[in-house]
């Protein structure tokens, strides 16, 4: 497969404005590794918001094809609007200029709305990170609920804790990303790009099994802190990007 001579990164909204990524810092990390690549920076991605309603899950034990088809809104589980990352993808695809449709383009696009995909080994959604494809989306609201918080952290909001939530996320601060923390996110924003990039140069391999590798596939926030802190790419990733 070619390589990639076009990325293009569109810009989250700024609201809400506790989930913020810098795309500026992304744009730099990926430009070091692949320095033969265009990289630019676009605006949010401009999308009705009619439209993405069509893309929201009401019932996150039902796929998408069965899910109710009014009431959308009368979401009684969630805190969070949950979209199906797939259905998202499929409506932005057809929002893409033809002549950036081909494999020369990657389009990453920054967004604060939580993506899912609706898994068949326990049949239900899941939040995500990223939905690599044409375009890839980075769900920056999926980096702080996708991957999980530690085990204790669960356990003790069984205890009870919950009532206070805030005291409960202090005792385990720097375990988690959590909103607001713009240094991190931007970090695992990088981490998941990167992933949207190895995705098309390896033909559909986006992750490592590499615990220190930036594209090692983190369920768990602390796994996912952990390749944040070592900023590297194992040996056999740091290769194929150089010789690219
Ligand atoms: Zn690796």
């Amino acid at each position: 497969m070619g390589f990639p001579r076009f990325i293009h990164i569109n810009q989250a909204t700024s609201v809400p404005a506790a989930v913020v990524v810098d795309a500026k810092i992304v744009a730099e990390e990926i430009d070091k590794l692949f320095p033969s690549c265009k990289i630019d920076i676009r605006p949010p991605f401009r999308y009705e918001e009619k439209m993405i309603e069509h893309a929201k899950i009401a019932d996150i034990k039902q796929p998408f094809e069965k899910q109710p088809n009014q009431e959308r809104d009368n979401m009684t589980m969630m805190t969070i609007p949950l979209y199906d990352g797939f259905v998202m993808q499929k409506m932005f695809a057809e929002m893409i200029p033809i002549e950036e449709l081909s494999l020369d383009h990657i389009h990453i696009i920054l967004t604060t709305l939580l993506t899912c995909t609706f898994s068949e080994d326990d049949w239900r959604y899941h939040g995500r990170a990223v939905i690599c494809g044409t375009p890839s989306i980075i769900s920056i609201t999926g980096i702080i609920e996708a991957p999980a918080k530690p085990r204790e952290f669960y356990l003790a909001q069984l205890d009870g804790m919950a009532a206070d939530n805030g005291s409960l996320k202090k005792k385990f601060a720097g375990r988690f990303i959590d909103y607001n923390d713009e240094n991190k996110i931007t970090a695992a924003s990088i981490n998941y790009a990167l992933q949207v990039i190895f995705f098309f140069i390896t033909s559909g391999e986006p992750f490592c099994n590499h615990k220190d590798c930036r594209l090692f596939n983190a369920h768990w926030q602390e796994d996912l802190i952990h390749t944040i802190e070592k900023r590297t790419l194992c040996n056999h990733h740091r290769n194929l990007a150089k010789n690219l």
